[in-house]
């Protein structure tokens, strides 16, 4: 049996075709382009998955399952999809769309919700008889993913697990969910580098402002950690923030859950892989006594194929 799973990100969609024992066959991305429409790139993202598995000679009666995760609020049982700031989708009936072009049922799930998924079968839990794992990945912002006994815990609305959205600091950081001080404000890559362009456009940041020759639309977040490390005072201010906000963050979900792994992902964590070894040992310091004796520490096994997989795996073997 073969699983295919997608990955709609605000600029690319990734396809990734695979065996149920994880095996990829097919990889592929394209454009998700799609003008604030489902439609375009529903056809495409269809066109692209029957070319797959007809170069690969699958016959689509041996396709197990198809997933397909985003980022957003949406209802996974229905396919709609409430909002997706990323993809500017409001209010669409995405999943329906999908299966009626497709002709088959899919899977639709939260991306990170997915991606911890896409962890616990393939990645980071596989073959360890763990029951519990917890997922943070810092990206453009900071989704959350968590496996209870062996579930995906979705909730009621299949809004679980929006981690970024715990506050950091109470009337901190306005965050782009409306409120203030959530941990996203202060350790999303995009919060991260706005922060950044701001201070280096009232004149602070001078090492930044060098380090990307005045182009202010290149800081990302490794720039301003390398700043930091340098010295630079303001860089220093926002990286610190990020890595404190991070560190609590994570000590506190491994307090809540007591899970067997923490797996870090996504852009901030690829971008500056040092940060995995800074939160292992705050964890280790904070989170309660024996969750905190317990539990492994880990970067992403799957990388940037976690919520494509995850997805899948979740159409294929929900827990
Ligand atoms: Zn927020």
């Amino acid at each position: 049996m073969y699983l295919a799973g997608l990955d709609i990100g605000a600029t690319k969609t990734k396809i990734i075709i695979f065996t149920e024992q994880g095996k990829v066959i097919s990889r592929e991305k394209i454009l998700t382009d799609s003008f604030n429409r489902v439609e375009p790139i529903i056809e495409k993202s269809c066109a692209q998955i029957e070319r797959m598995l007809k170069d690969q000679g699958i016959r689509r009666s041996e396709l197990g399952a198809l997933g397909v995760g985003l980022a957003g609020q949406l209802d996974p049982e229905t396919g709609y999809v409430d909002n997706s700031p990323n993809l500017k989708w409001f209010g669409v009936n995405f999943g329906k769309k999908f299966e009626k072009r497709i002709k088959r049922k899919i899977r639709l799930a939260n991306d990170v919700n997915a991606a911890a998924w896409g962890e616990f079968v393939y990645g980071a839990a596989r073959g360890k008889g763990y029951r519990n794992l917890v997922a943070v990945f810092p990206g453009s912002g900071i989704g959350g993913g968590v496996v209870c006994n062996g579930c995906l815990v979705e909730g009621a609305t299949g809004t679980a697990a929006e981690v970024g959205h715990l506050i950091f600091r109470e009337n901190g950081l306005l965050c782009d969910c409306g409120h203030r001080g959530c941990h996203e404000a202060y350790a999303g890559g995009v919060p991260m580098e706005n922060r950044m362009r701001k201070l280096v456009r009232a004149g602070k940041g001078k090492l930044v402002d060098k380090m990307v020759n005045g182009d202010l639309s290149k800081i990302n977040t490794r720039t301003i950690a390398d700043a930091a490390r340098k010295g630079d005072a303001s860089a220093k201010e926002v990286w610190s923030d990020a890595v404190s906000s991070l560190n609590v963050l994570c000590a506190n979900l491994v307090s809540v859950f007591n899970p067997e792994v923490l797996v870090l992902g996504g852009g901030v964590i690829e971008g500056n892989p040092i940060l995995v070894p800074t939160i292992r040992n705050y964890v280790k310091t904070h989170a309660v006594d024996y969750s905190a004796k317990t539990v492994k520490v880990v970067k992403s096994n799957l990388g940037g194929d976690a919520v494509a997989m995850g997805a899948a795996a979740l159409g294929a073997f929900e827990g």
